[in-house]
């Protein structure tokens, strides 16, 4: 510490700051955003080498490092690999959602891997995982994850 601050009680302020940015999502999210918006269909690409689906989108392959150019349907309707329950509103949560709040990891059909996003229309202790759940998708669309509202139980 200099000279100068000798003695002076350090002080902590305590504070909020705004950092508004916006970026690129890059041509393989923009593809599956461009088609939730616009034809409420989830689709993803697959490893042209192993074959595996990737949900969420990736642009390469994890195993084979290869760029997966292929694209599939996928469905939107899969499986409940994981999930969590929050009772108390945390700030990652959006002001439009009421807690609790249900995160699930969701295995689509077709796909190899799982996508986290909401569970809702479910009562938090009624979640199981194995449970079958359906994509809900918003009425207004804009190009975001948040195109699919939520996922559902199916009946
Ligand atoms: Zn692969």
């Amino acid at each position: 510490m200099s000279e100068i601050f000798k003695g002076i009680e350090p002080m902590v302020h305590n504070s909020k700051i705004s950092v508004p940015y916006s970026w690129w999502a890059g041509d393989t999210a923009s593809k599956f955003f461009i088609s939730l918006r616009d034809a409420r269909k989830i689709i993803a690409p697959r490893c042209g080498k192993c074959g595996k689906v990737f949900m969420p989108p990736r642009k390469v392959c994890p195993a084979c490092f290869t760029e997966n150019t292929d694209w599939v349907d996928v469905s939107d309707e899969g499986t409940v690999v994981s999930y969590s329950v929050s009772r108390r509103r945390l700030e990652a949560i959006p002001g439009d959602k009421k807690v609790p709040v249900i995160w699930g990891l969701i295995k689509l059909d077709g796909a190899d891997t799982a996508l986290l996003h909401y569970l809702d229309e479910v009562d938090p202790g009624s979640v199981t995982i194995g449970m079958r759940v359906k994509a809900v998708f918003a009425e207004s669309r804009t190009g975001g994850i948040r195109d699919i509202s939520h996922f559902k139980p199916v009946k």
